[in-house]
């Protein structure tokens, strides 16, 4: 369906090029903005105009769309943009995966600046985000819900409302609580494999089809297998991630996220931070003997 908003959208990494582009074939006007601009530039191929600065981008816009690393680098971002001159009723979406603390100082920041705020991160990786894909965690004022709606349904194939801005981000980091476990018993497993001289294909056979097969497993372990981890998720951000979980259990111990954070930090030592989060299965390597 053409909509004829526009959107300026902060940050085209990964995530926020695939949106951009899909925000694009949904008629939206779109407007980008990259610290590094080489990394804007290719969509203008797709009719994405590409902006100099946050602000140039925000100017008159009806949705900011912030797709950043962290809360700290989206607060940085938007402080540059001038709110006022968004559209009359403008709505900023923060789609990035920044925490509890984080959000709730991005709620505070948009109060400040009298902007509706819709705290809406998004799960799914590269190639949901690129074929428009992605689950919306959405949450935020119940009036600006219509509004959006053409934003979610162009960069997604299912939102999920969950309550006032904040929700999205918790719901978002248990979600993350879950992936860590998984991706980090997934390193472990395949490297447990090769110590036996059990091929891990035979694992990921043995399990295929059954109640313990994993779409996620059946599509992490190759890259764990071959030791190339082309990016779909940055290893660098999944120990974000991390940090973040932690930081929001208090006292409650993650024994399991903790020992997540720790395979991450091993993959960083060794360089592999711009690699896919898959790389953990390298900081199980790094940790022999230690
Ligand atoms: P990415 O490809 O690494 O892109 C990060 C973006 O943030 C780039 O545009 C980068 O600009 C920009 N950036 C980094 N530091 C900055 C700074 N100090 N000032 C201004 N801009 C800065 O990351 P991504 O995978 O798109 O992830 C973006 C967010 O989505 C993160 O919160 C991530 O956790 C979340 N997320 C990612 C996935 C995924 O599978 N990739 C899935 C769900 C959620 P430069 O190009 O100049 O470096």
């Amino acid at each position: 369906m053409a909509d004829n908003s526009s959107a300026a959208v902060l940050g085209t990494g990964i995530m926020g090029a695939a949106m951009a582009r899909n925000l694009l074939v949904a008629g939206l006007e779109v407007l980008v903005w990259n610290r590094s601009k080489e990394k804007a530039e290719p969509l203008a191929e797709d009719g994405a105009k590409v902006a100099d600065s946050p602000a140039e981008a925000a100017d008159g816009a009806d949705f900011l769309i912030t797709m950043l690393p962290d809360a700290e680098v989206t607060a940085e971002v938007v402080w540059g943009v001038a709110l006022d001159s968004l559209a009359d009723g403008a709505v900023w979406i923060q789609t990035g995966t920044v925490g509890v603390e984080g959000c709730e100082n991005l709620s505070k920041l948009a109060v400040e600046k009298n902007v509706a705020f819709i705290d809406a991160p998004v799960l799914g990786t590269k190639a949901p985000a690129e074929n428009g894909e992605l689950i919306v965690l959405a949450s935020g004022p119940e009036d600006v819900k219509e509004k959006v709606s053409p934003v979610f349904e162009a960069i997604g194939k299912k939102t999920t409302w969950v309550g006032e801005a904040g929700s999205g981000s918790r719901l978002k980091l248990v979600t993350n609580n879950w992936i860590l476990g998984l991706l980090a018993t997934l390193g472990e497993t395949v490297a447990f494999a090769e110590e036996l001289d059990v091929d891990p294909e035979e694992f990921l056979e043995a399990i295929g089809g059954g109640p313990l097969d994993l779409p996620y497993a059946q599509m992490k372990a190759p890259m764990m297998i071959s030791g190339d981890y082309p990016t779909s998720f940055p290893l660098k951000l999944a120990r974000k991630d991390a940090g973040l979980v932690l930081e929001a259990s208090g006292d409650l111990p993650m024994k399991v996220s903790e020992a997540a954070a720790a395979l991450f930090d091993a993959a960083i030592e060794s360089g592999r931070g711009e690699e896919d989060m898959a790389a953990i299965r390298e900081g199980v390597k790094e940790g022999r003997g230690s």
